[in-house]
């Protein structure tokens, strides 16, 4: 057995808990940022459109100057 004493014992707590903290920020943090990468790539890609009438984000696959929203039917020109 091995014998801890309280102040050994209460700075390996507060050291675990100051651990876990730290790992759930960085990894929150982490986990956040990719998620915004993947946002911003998914709108910056060129064959996605946003519709300015309802605000949809569909794709425009065949890369045509004109399409169609699939939700509101309105024609949306691409830049
Ligand atoms: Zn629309």
């Amino acid at each position: 057995m091995i014998k801890v004493g309280l102040t050994e014992s209460v700075a390996l707590f507060f050291l675990i808990i100051i651990m876990g903290v730290f790992f759930l920020w960085f990894w929150g943090g982490r986990s956040k940022r990719g998620r915004r990468a993947l946002r911003d790539d998914f709108q910056k890609t060129e064959i996605t459109l946003r519709c300015p009438y309802c605000g949809n984000v569909f794709f425009n696959l065949k890369k045509m100057e004109i399409v169609q929203c699939p939700v509101c039917h309105n024609f949306v020109e691409e830049d």
